[in-house]
């Protein structure tokens, strides 16, 4: 094995694409922002949707809540790294603002369904693919009623999806399942964490490679 101190024009550090996706109600919000006031270095990226906004949620930082007419603009525009019909709505991911922070290092947090993951696996094969499981179906049910964000329709629609989004699993590399809030943000942590130790990112730490050269030789 070459010794880590021959290639000493290390590529600038990079930050890493981690993939979230679960069934409505399987915390996965929860989970994300329990990751995110943890963790230094990563951040949510704020998804773009035509969904109304439920109580409690504040533009720009839950969602970016626009109409389906500008919506379609920021499609034709090019504007999304990948977008998607959910439940009725339209959800996308802004291209700019993750590509930019990915290149200052930062680590990425997407929140989108499956669909939307599959795409992302295509752009970006590296990215790091998490579901999240409920730990039962009635424990899913239980959680999307007792939100009680959604009126009963719009919970049996979600309920009738997560039938399909379960089965996408196989397609994910890591799975939490989110019966124990603490155990599961342990978890999640853990696969941000084991990631970020990958050999590749540390030894594109700025000034790491420099500074473990032999001062003399
Ligand atoms: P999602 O974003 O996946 O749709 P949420 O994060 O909104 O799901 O969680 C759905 C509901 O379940 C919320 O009311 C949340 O407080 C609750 N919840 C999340 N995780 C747990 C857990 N581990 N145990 C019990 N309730 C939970
Ligand atoms: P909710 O309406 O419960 O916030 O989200 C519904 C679904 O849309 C969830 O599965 C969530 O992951 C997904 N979603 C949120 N933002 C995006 C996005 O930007 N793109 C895609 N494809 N799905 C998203």
């Amino acid at each position: 094995m070459p010794p880590v101190t021959k290639k000493l024009d290390s590529p600038r550090e990079r930050g890493d694409l981690f993939v979230i996706s679960a069934p409505s109600g399987a915390g996965k919000t929860t989970l994300c922002r329990r990751l995110l006031s943890r963790l230094e270095g990563v951040e949510f990226s704020v998804s773009y949707t035509t969904r109304e906004p439920r109580k409690g949620e504040v533009e720009g930082v839950d969602y970016h809540f626009v109409s389906e007419s500008r919506f379609k603009e920021m499609v034709e525009a090019g504007r999304f790294l990948e977008w998607a019909r959910v439940h009725g709505n339209f959800y996308g991911t802004g291209r700019d603002e993750v590509i930019a922070s990915l290149e200052q290092g930062i680590d990425i947090l997407l929140d989108i369904d499956v669909q939307g993951a599959r795409r992302v696996q295509e752009l970006f094969p590296g990215a790091v693919f998490i579901f999240i499981l409920p730990p039962s179906w009635e424990e899913l049910e239980a959680r999307l009623k007792g939100r009680g964000s959604e009126d009963p329709e719009r919970v049996r629609l979600r309920l009738v999806n997560a039938r399909s989004e379960l089965e996408a699993v196989h397609e994910y590399k890591y799975a939490v399942v989110n019966a124990d809030l603490y155990r599961a943000t342990e978890e999640l942590e853990a696969i941000v964490l084991a990631q970020r130790c990958r050999i590749s990112r540390v030894l594109s730490r700025p000034g790491l490679l420099k500074a473990l050269k032999p001062s003399s030789a």
